[in-house]
Order: C-alpha cells, then structure tokens, then sequence
C-alpha cells in the first residue's frame, strides 16, 4: 500500500520481476517446449517493448502481436527474438516483414501468394505460420482452403521460398465441449499438413486461460498474455491462486486538496454531494487516461498515505476527485495516489475495475493511456 515516488502526473510502474515470475510460473506448469509472450496492443498496455523484454528474461523464447507495426516497432527497438503477427492489410509489407525476420501468419490463400511474391522479389525466405480457423469464425484460413493452401505451402517450401515454422488457431473458451471440438478440428489441420510432408515445430492452440486448464490441448506452445501479466484470464481461473503476480500498478499525483461543506455538488452533473463536511482530493487521471467513466460512484476506491478513500462523482477526461472523509486530512498535493495494484499489498485491483465498470480485465489494462507514463520496476 505504499506509493511509489514519481515525478510524473500518472504513472504506471510495471514490475519486471514479476512479468519474469509469471514466465516461469507457466514455464513449469506448461512443460511445452516454446512460449510465446503476447505483447499485442502496446503489450497490453504496460508498455511493449519493457514487457517484451522482462518476458524474454523470464523464460519465452518468441513474442507474438497482432500486426507488422507492431512488430517492426519492437525490432526497432533491438528486440531479435522470434516475433509471430497475424492481422495484415491488404496491402501489408510482406516484404518489410521478411527482411525483419518476422514469422507471418497465413489467414488466407491470397496472403501466401503476396508472401511468397515479395520473398522472391527479395530473394529471402519468408518465415511464416500458418492460422487455421477452427471456430472462432475470426481470422484463420477455412478449412475448405486448407489443403490447396498446404500443399501450396509445401511447394512454396521446397523451393526455398518460404520456411513454414508453425501452425496455430485460437480457442473461443465457450465450454470444455467447444474447446475439444475446435482442437479435434485443429489435429485435423496439423495432420493433413504434415500429409503434405510439412511438420513444423511450433504447434500451438492455447491462450492463457486454456493452457493452464487443457493439459490436452498444449501442443508444442502456448500464446502467453493476459497471465503473463499477472492477471485471471477468466472468472474460471484466479491468477493469484496459481502464483501470479500482477505486474502493473497505476498512481496518479494529486494536484489539489480541498474543504467543502455538506452538500456540495462534486463533478459533472453533481451526481455525488457528501452527506458531510469533508475534504476532496484531485487526482490528475480520467477516462483519457483509460479510468472508465462508468466506475464513477460505484464505490471504487484509491490508496493515499495507506488508506483507502472512494472515487467519488463522475470520472472527468483528466481528473477525478475522491473523498478524504474529513476536514482535517494529511493528504497534501504532490502525494501519490494507488489507483489499482497487487491484492495481496492491500490495494485495489484490476478486477475490481473491471467489475465496476461491467467489462474485463484485459479492456482495463489495454485501454491506459498514452499519458501515463511506463516506467519499468524490480518488486
Ligand atoms: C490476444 C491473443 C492471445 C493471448 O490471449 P490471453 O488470453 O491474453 O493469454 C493468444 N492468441 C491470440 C490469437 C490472441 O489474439
């Protein structure tokens, strides 16, 4: 429950070791051979390239985004380890891809003709993994491609054009019964695959949520995220239960402490007005920062000097106020308030924002701000 010092307005301090804890506490559930660690959408929001690296610390030996930017951007900077993208324009740079040895996902046929195209243009091997749909109805190639596109890809391979290093789908997590049938679906995949002479080492079909709970269904990896950093992937499966630490914890400075009498109007629309004299602390973060408006009033709570106070009114752009609870307070302007944190210090969490405001953790995280500031911590 103590506050970090910082001299940032909004902070959020990401704690490596715990990222590197996390790695292995999945390292040894799991026991596959490879582990991607997602780092998709600014590494979910704690920052990509310093969870990149604390993941590559732990343990992982790959990463895995959505698209090329992003993956561009963590080669930028200095990252080399395997980097798996799935999502691509139309016109994607396959070809700026292939120079920084990215492993592209294939969700379409006409993505491994652009593939191969520009790996020949640049007479260097594509390295790709091929996504096959097995029910999520999302991104994946249909399973009526599949065999054109395998053997396709076993030409394309033969040739030297491309280097097929895996083949991947994604699970819905709708039942147990869901899951098997899109698993029996992707077995079908990796074995006509491998009827075309291709047999690529990585195999992998699970998220977080379903590796630690399908021992059946790992593969030769898993796809890491949302555990990575700490958090439940699911109501099914509690992160602190299976030894995971959360990695982020979110302060804001507060910039002004004021008295109000009774009945004051608080924020837009003076939805709150205290039943007593008190005093109110400003804190320079809102829903610009990724705070969701909808936990105005509901009774969620900060961390100033070791006490919890509730955020009180509705959550502006960049502010939001809490009640100290009295006149007489020793919260001044410039302390630093926790906004979520880790449990088991006794600060609010992720969850319970998540909760307030009707959605789930990975929106909380992904959703902070440019304007909050990472900054990389040990413990
Ligand atoms: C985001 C994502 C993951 C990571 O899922 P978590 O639940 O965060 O572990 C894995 N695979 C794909 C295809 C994804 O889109």
């Amino acid at each position: 429950m103590t506050a970090r010092q910082s001299n940032y307005l909004r902070t959020a301090f990401v704690d490596e070791a715990a990222i590197r804890h996390n790695v292995s506490v999945f390292r040894q559930m799991l026991g596959v051979p490879h582990i991607f660690a997602v780092v998709k959408a600014n590494g979910y929001g704690h920052g990509a390239v310093i969870a990149s690296r604390a993941a590559l610390a732990g343990g992982v030996d790959a990463l895995a985004v959505a698209d090329i930017d992003e993956a561009l951007e963590l080669r930028e900077a200095g990252i080399d380890a395997p980097i798996l993208c799935w999502i691509h324009a139309k016109n994607a740079d396959f070809g700026a891809a292939i120079e920084a040895r990215l492993d592209i996902g294939v969700s379409r046929p006409d993505q491994l003709d652009a593939i191969a195209a520009a790996a020949s243009v640049l007479g260097q091997p594509a390295l790709i993994q091929l996504k096959v749909e097995t029910g999520l109805s999302r991104n994946g190639l249909a399973p009526t491609d599949w065999s054109d596109v395998f053997a396709r890809a076993a030409q394309l391979e033969q040739a030297g054009t491309i280097e097929v290093r895996g083949i991947f789908s994604h699970l819905s997590n709708t039942s147990v019964e869901d899951d098997q049938a899109a698993a029996a679906k992707f077995r079908d995949a990796v074995s006509q695959l491998a009827s075309f002479g291709v047999e690529p080492p990585l195999i992998h079909l699970a998220s977080s949520g379903p590796a630690a709970k399908h021992a059946d269904l790992r593969f030769t990896a898993a796809r890491l995220g949302i555990g990575i950093y700490g958090l439940s992937p699911s109501h099914e499966l509690d992160a602190a239960e299976i030894g995971l630490r959360p990695a982020m914890t979110l302060q804001a400075e507060v910039v002004a402490v004021r008295n109000v009498a009774a009945g004051v109007g608080v924020s837009y629309d003076y939805t709150y007005r205290p039943e007593r004299d008190t005093s109110l602390a400003l804190l320079a973060i809102g829903y610009g920062d990724g705070v969701p408006r909808a936990i105005s009033n509901t009774g969620v709570e900060v961390v100033i000097r070791g006490r919890r106070y509730p955020i009180v009114g509705r959550v502006a752009m960049d502010q939001i106020i809490v009640d100290l609870g009295a006149t007489e307070t020793d919260v001044v302007a410039g302390d630093q308030a926790i906004l979520f944190g880790d449990a088991h210090r006794g600060e609010p969490t992720v969850a319970e924002w998540a909760d307030a405001a009707g959605t789930i953790n990975y929106e909380i995280i992904t959703r902070i701000g440019p304007r909050v500031k990472r900054v990389g911590v040990e413990g």
